[in-house]
């Protein structure tokens, strides 16, 4: 699962806010945030002054929902002030009037929207929404006002080429690089004619994406399956099928309404039972956004994907992937395209014996036919059954979630780094729910502040996530409050949480992020803790994954919560080895889907506008992906990640190539005598504590003695022959 960890620093905060508002799809323009009218801000407000409490934690029992607009309101004034006045500054621009000034700008936006997207995460309302709404186009502007400043660029132009004589420190010249870097991708340098080019292109790809979104959301909507005759939903639970009426009931339509999620796949395929029911509700999904209705986006993407060519070689790159991946650890869309094409023969091959062991069920079953995508998840069920079956309700008892949080999670971070937690009640909190431990580095110095907030509850977006409160930033003199957020099932009072395997993993890997947070020694926010590049964020949380399933840390804390007792060793095994299930076909349609998004992103400037569906079929032709029954995750038509806003795009092989990180990563602690304190020192000394610090691929090369190779990943995954147990 993808935590929506986002980069954090002062000015990079924004671009993610504004992305996570839908303001990608905002056109540029208007450069001056208007303030509200009747805008009142003043002492009363809890964000006017730094937060007093420890390490400035934000004090949510003095804020009220009414408190964040103003409060935004009044950071983009105020740091668009700060920003003019670095910009006309009289005196020669140096690295602290310019660099650490512009560091130093818009605490107090930082301050609110780091509350503000906590609670509107995790715990939001009408008005908090409503909030959103009008500041996100806002903040968009903010951002361009800062990166479209030819005052304040021409400053940060003079001192970067003035790099080599200012005997800057290597982290100090590391952001001078990525300063630059970041107005030159906005397109800074260019002429006024071409800014006002660049500008067009920015306003069409924002509408197009903006289109697409809306087609897609109302395409997803209709293609919901819809039946009047239950025995077609044979298969699915009772709860399930009153869910499907209770839809039907809200759509005013009769019989039953199975909604379509957002991937090629749909989860009921897994138990329905009637197979023209499967393959109506796959053609549903794969068809929704190609029925030439009003809904239909071959023309949307097309376009898009030219505009993003035709932009890119405005900016002086050969494709839209080379200029999205300059900044990345693969850095050139090569590198991603040669890491994607040396796993797809394993995990195409593994998909074909996973295909065969599905076929041999229907034939078993005298199915007599041929093994469709809409088949694959029901007979990989009953494989999965037969082979490695794990009954939650026998699982869970061994995983309740205060133990796996202290005798697994933390226990894990104490034997890796030294860390010790303690649960403090004193600092306020959203929501009842929420814990707070402060955390103490093996000298016994406080090192930052972790709240856990992990049931679900109505008014919290879905899936897992971590981010933070506060930064670590040693110029500015902060520690890092940081969170996990997750949707467990809450139990009932007074009853224990007990949690599945797969909601362990999830609490390793959002704690993953908050140890790149905590433990984040950085000198400058933009470059500090979790704010590193998209195809490398996940590496640290999908790494402390594998220590979940570390026999001495899992020995630890995967005891029965009434006996004590250690989970048998049986149990165990299957959980080891379900690690493994369908991995073939999890991969392939994964890189089917990465694929698709670097070819589309490959396109040059002077190519013609595509057919969606040839231009599909080729892609995957040419990269050994066209497997009949692995369809990409996503069809390029309804690929939401690349085509409703830039998050993704070019991007998504991220995904893999941090598994990949991750593998590698944690093979070089098997090699060199696994969990030791001595591992964990090295490993924070030269990757956790240092954020973006350093060009990503030398940090990683540096600590792991040699560049990342896909040997682990596919060994873990089982895409090995000889693959061992993990
Ligand atoms: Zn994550």
């Amino acid at each position: 699962m993808m935590s929506s960890t986002r980069p954090r620093a002062s000015t990079i905060r924004l671009l993610i806010v504004s992305t996570l508002l839908g303001a990608a799809a905002i056109a540029l323009g208007s450069l001056n945030p208007v303030l509200a009218a009747g805008t009142d801000f003043g002492p009363s407000n809890p964000f006017y002054a730094p937060s007093t409490l420890p390490f400035h934690a934000p004090p949510f029992d003095k804020i009220k929902d009414e408190d964040y607009q103003p409060a935004i309101d009044a950071g983009m004034a105020q740091q668009e002030a700060e920003i003019q006045a670095i910009a006309n500054n009289s005196d020669v621009p140096t690295f602290d009037n310019t660099i650490v000034a512009l560091e130093k700008s818009g605490q107090l936006l930082n301050r609110v929207m780091a509350a503000f997207e906590g609670v509107t995460g995790a715990n939001t309302d009408d008005t908090l929404q409503k909030v959103r709404t009008i500041e996100a186009p806002k903040l968009a502007a903010h951002e361009d006002f800062i990166y479209l400043n030819p005052k304040l660029f021409a400053r940060v132009k003079a001192i970067y080429q003035q790099r080599a004589t200012l005997k800057l420190d290597p982290e100090s010249l590391r952001l001078l690089e990525y300063d630059y870097d970041k107005f030159v991708h906005a397109g800074a340098n260019l002429s006024d004619a071409y800014k006002t080019e660049l500008r067009e292109f920015n306003e069409e790809a924002s509408s197009l994406s903006n289109t697409f979104s809306e087609k897609l959301l109302a395409a997803t909507k209709a293609g919901a399956y819809v039946t009047t005759d239950k025995a077609a939903l044979a298969g699915l639970s009772e709860a399930r099928i009153a869910a499907a009426a209770e839809n039907a009931k809200e759509r005013k339509v009769e019989g039953f309404v199975l909604p379509l999620q957002n991937t090629t796949q749909q989860p009921d395929l897994v138990s329905l039972r009637d197979r023209a029911t499967r393959q109506a509700i796959f053609e549903h999904s794969w068809n929704r956004t190609e029925r030439g209705d009003a809904n239909d986006t071959r023309g949307t993407i097309a376009r898009l994907a030219q505009v993003r060519a035709q932009k890119a070689k405005l900016l002086g790159y050969p494709n839209f992937a080379a200029w999205q991946l300059e900044d990345q650890m693969a850095k050139t869309p090569q590198a991603a395209l040669q890491f994607m094409d040396a796993i797809v023969p394993a995990a195409t091959a593994k998909a074909a014996s996973e295909a065969k062991d599905n076929q041999a069920v229907i034939d078993a079953q005298k199915g007599g036919f041929e093994l469709q995508p809409w088949d694959w998840n029901f007979y990989a069920e009953q494989v999965r059954k037969a082979r490695y079956d794990l009954d939650d309700a026998q699982v869970k008892p061994y995983f309740e979630l205060n133990n796996v949080l202290q005798n697994g999670v933390f226990y894990a971070a104490n034997q890796l780094y030294g860390l010790t937690f303690k649960e403090r009640h004193d600092l306020p909190v959203y929501q009842p729910d929420v814990r707070v431990f402060d955390v103490f580095d093996a000298n016994g110095k406080q090192l930052a502040v972790f709240y856990c907030d992990y049931f679900k509850r109505d008014n919290k977006n879905g899936g897992a996530w971590m981010s933070s409160f506060v930064d670590q930033s040693r110029l500015l003199g902060n520690l890092a409050v940081v969170y996990n957020v997750a949707n467990f099932a809450k139990p009932a009072e007074g009853e224990p949480a007990l949690i599945s395997f797969t909601d362990v993993t999830t609490m390793f890997h959002e704690f993953g992020h908050a140890l790149h947070g905590m433990l984040s020694d950085c000198e400058y926010p933009t470059l500090a803790g979790t704010s590193t590049a998209r195809d490398f964020v996940e590496f640290p949380s999908q790494f402390n994954e594998h220590w979940a399933l570390y026999p001495a840390i899992f020995a630890h804390y995967a005891k029965h919560y009434k006996t004590g007792a250690p989970m048998p060793e049986e149990l165990a095994a299957r959980i080891r080895k379900a690690e493994t299930f369908n991995k073939g076909y999890d991969m392939t349609e994964l890189l089917a889907a990465a694929e698709l998004d670097m070819q589309w992103h490959s396109l040059p400037a002077n190519a013609p506008l595509q057919n969606p569906d040839e231009f599909e079929k080729q892609a995957l032709e040419k990269t050994h992906l066209n497997i009949s029954y692995v369809p990409p995750r996503y069809h390029s038509t309804y690929f939401n990640h690349i085509w409703g806003g830039d998050g993704y795009s070019a991007g998504y092989y991220a995904y893999l190539w941090t598994e990949m990180l991750a593998d590698d990563g944690y093979q070089w602690f098997v090699e060199n005598g696994g969990l030791t304190r001595a591992n964990g020192d090295r490993f924070r000394r030269m990757v956790l504590s240092r954020g973006n610090t350093e060009d990503l691929a030398k940090m990683y090369q540096s600590w792991r003695g040699a560049p990342p190779n896909t040997k682990a990943m596919l060994k873990y995954r089982g895409l090995e022959e000889s693959a061992p147990a993990k």
